[in-house]
């Protein structure tokens, strides 16, 4: 059983690669966009809260994003990958307080580093399907049939907060609020695995792999 916290700025891959770790590790993942985009599509009263902020490349507050992966993680019991969570020192400090509760700890934190400048041409080409969670990307990641995914679930979409001028308010948050959490973890001696990110899939997957399996 596994349980880690992928870190990264937006588009970095976290859920491409969360996807490739719960396939041979095993483990729930958590993705607190994914939950946060179901709430919307749901129309409860979380996700109405939380439209705006998304809307804008903001961060939704703190409390709110802490209660909803708490209640996550709880309905977990075989592990989990979390992905875009946490993404400020309040939300990492909840996480801590949560984990030290449940008499649990993390494994590892897998930071994904990677240049701005790759950020906002992965972010653009993103295409997805909301309720399968697959991602592709228009150069890096086709799927076999142009704008349809694979699973033939139907045709893919963009992501609103993928559009340019959504994409740079997200990276500005990224390095204001979220960029300090791996300082936070820093501090604390976790054990965080530096991994290359602007490397192709593959080799980022082998990479992470190789840094988790040497772990044991
Ligand atoms: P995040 O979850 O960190 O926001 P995603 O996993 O959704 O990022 O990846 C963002 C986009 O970049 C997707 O379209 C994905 O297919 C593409 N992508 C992910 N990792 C890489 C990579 N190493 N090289 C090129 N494109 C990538
Ligand atoms: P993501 O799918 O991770 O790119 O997240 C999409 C959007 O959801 C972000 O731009 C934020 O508005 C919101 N969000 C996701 N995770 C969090 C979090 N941990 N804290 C605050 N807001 C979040």
């Amino acid at each position: 059983m596994v349980r880690l916290i992928l870190l990264g700025p937006p588009g970095a891959g976290k859920g491409t690669q969360c996807k490739r770790i719960i396939d041979k590790y095993g483990a729930a993942h958590l993705s607190s966009g994914d939950i946060l985009r179901a709430e919307r599509t749901a129309g409860s009263a979380l996700g109405k809260k939380a439209q705006s902020y998304m809307d804008s490349g903001a961060l939704v507050p703190d409390d709110l994003i802490i209660d909803m992966m708490i209640a996550a993680m709880k309905k977990t019991p075989k592990g989990y990958v979390l992905d875009g969570f946490p993404r400020t020192t309040v939300q990492a400090k909840g996480l801590d307080k949560a984990l030290a509760n449940a008499g649990e700890k993390v494994d590892a934190i897998v930071n994904l580093v990677v240049d701005d400048s790759l950020i906002l041409p992965r972010m653009t080409g993103r295409r997805s399907f909301p309720k399968c969670g697959a991602v592709y990307h228009v150069q890096t990641l086709k799927p076999k049939v142009e704008g349809q995914c694979d699973k033939g679930c139907g045709s893919l979409v963009q992501r609103a907060d993928d559009k340019p001028e959504v994409v740079s308010n997200r990276l500005k948050t990224y390095h204001e609020q979220t960029s300090a959490v791996v300082g936070y973890y820093q501090k604390k001696n976790a054990v965080i695995l530096n991994v290359d990110a602007s490397r192709e899939i593959d080799r980022v997957s082998e990479a992470i792999f190789q840094k988790l399996d040497s772990l044991k």
